[in-house]
């Protein structure tokens, strides 16, 4: 398969230079040059496959010969190996857990997988490749464990001191090996500029073979649809086959590659996005407007971006038909106080703690249900990250019941090891060629 950019349709590039680039020099997002259509007889018979059985035949379809089926089966087999539970919450309502991978949130497909595939195009002798990424929390924990102990790579992660949750923290500061941490004084914006910068200074790039590692690179969204086949394909084994997917939204690369599904043939009847007070895409869904916006700081903070990166991606995927994408994405928006609100309603309601990220995902598919109640659709609604990440937000009453993966009491017992920095270039800059 060849990849363009949506800044110029007439490029083509190959897999691995997409991936390696993660950005066309365009500024553009690169998408596959045509989007595959599965054969019925796989998607009615989805719920016969293993998820990674699913992933192959997906990744296969939208690839072609990029990885030979056997390296891109090793490859799979060895990024997705935990599951994505649907859960019955309710008549109609199931959550996808999507936090069981080594990270507790989402992000470990789009890591695990990416890190796999750079690894795997990386030839002997080559140049290490150095992986600079800036983290508001759950980013920099699913890269940092996706390529830790993957030979010939390094990774540089920058957080905003005392930004991220204590848990969080401990994913990125603890593990050693090829990942190191550097504590930036400053905020998340800082880190992404600093690491901006970078990519373009001469004398870094001579030395180092940089590479980005953030949502937008088209390895990170393909395995994200592998768990839309998936959870569809568990529905099914439910006797459901009308599924509305609700999905929390930050830079929009989730729900881009539920989109993505669809358009290879995933029967889905409604997608919705749902947000906190960052609202440019429901907005957009409303008024017909896109207005981007600087972001505001809220309780689910992995959402707060003003200007999802992801949206040029979904705007070129429905470019010939913009009312097709009005049909099939709904938007609903809550600030931190209907967040909180949600929380405790989930609670109450079902007994299932959700980060805050998942409940509004939840409220939303719940107000959705109630404007179109339409009988014999099931509601997914998404669980982006396990609620121990976020343990500040919940009420006392909700918090003890959270459970605490025995992944992460062992990281309690670990030390913090980072590099505080100011967030100025020059110093970070000096960081990195004094630290070879
Ligand atoms: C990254 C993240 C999101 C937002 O996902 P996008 O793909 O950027 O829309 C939502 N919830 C959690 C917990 C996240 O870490």
């Amino acid at each position: 398969m060849k990849f363009y950019s949506t800044n110029n349709t007439a490029s083509r590039v190959s897999f691995k230079d997409a991936v390696f680039n993660s950005m066309p020099q365009d500024k553009g997002l690169y998408l596959p040059l045509s989007t595959p259509i599965l054969p019925d007889k796989f998607i009615n018979n989805l719920d016969s496959y293993t998820l990674p059985e699913i992933a192959f035949h997906v990744a296969q379809n939208l690839l072609g010969d990029d990885i030979p089926a056997d390296d891109l089966k090793a490859i799979i087999d060895d990024a997705i190996n935990f599951y994505a539970p649907i859960v019955q919450l309710e008549d109609d309502v199931y959550v996808l857990e999507l936090f069981h991978g080594p990270s507790l949130a989402f992000k470990d497909f789009g890591a695990r997988f990416m890190s796999r595939v750079m690894s795997y195009f990386l030839e002997e002798g080559e140049k290490q490749l150095d992986v600079l990424v800036a983290t508001s929390g759950d980013t920099g924990g699913a890269v940092a464990l996706g390529f830790l102990g993957v030979p010939n790579t390094r990774v540089t992660i920058l957080y905003p001191k005392g930004k991220v949750s204590e848990i969080q923290e401990l994913q990125l500061t603890t593990n050693g090996q090829n990942i190191r941490a550097l504590e930036i004084d400053g905020t998340f914006d800082d880190c992404q500029a600093l690491v901006k910068q970078a990519f373009t200074d001469a004398e870094l790039n001579a030395k180092y073979r940089l590479t980005s590692a953030n949502s937008i690179n088209i390895a990170r969204l393909i395995p994200q649809t592998f768990y839309y086949f998936n959870a569809y394909a568990q529905a099914l084994k439910q006797g459901k086959s009308k599924i509305v997917f609700s999905v929390p939204s930050g830079n929009f690369g989730n729900i881009g590659a539920g989109l993505l599904a669809w358009k290879m043939g995933l029967p889905v009847q409604q997608f919705i996005a749902a947000t906190n007070a960052n609202d440019a895409v429901p907005q957009f869904l409303k008024s017909g407007v896109y207005q981007p916006k600087p972001s505001v700081a809220t309780l689910s903070n992995a959402m707060d971006v003003g200007n999802p990166s992801n949206w040029v991606r979904i705007a070129d995927m429905f470019k010939d038909d913009m009312s097709e994408l009005n049909k099939l994405v709904t938007g609903y928006s809550f600030n931190d106080e209907e967040t909180l609100a949600a929380i405790n309603a989930i609670y109450d309601h079902d007994k299932y703690v959700a980060c805050p990220h998942t409940a509004i995902a939840w409220q939303a598919l719940k107000d959705y249900q109630q404007d179109v109640p339409i009988d014999g659709t099931a509601g997914i609604f998404l669980s982006t990250a396990h609620p121990c990440k976020f343990p500040d937000v919940f009420p006392a009453h909700i918090a003890a019941k959270v459970d605490v993966p025995t992944q992460v009491q062992e990281l309690q017992l670990r030390d913090k090891q980072s590099i505080a920095l100011g967030k100025d270039f020059e110093g970070f800059k000096d960081y990195l060629l004094k630290n070879a």
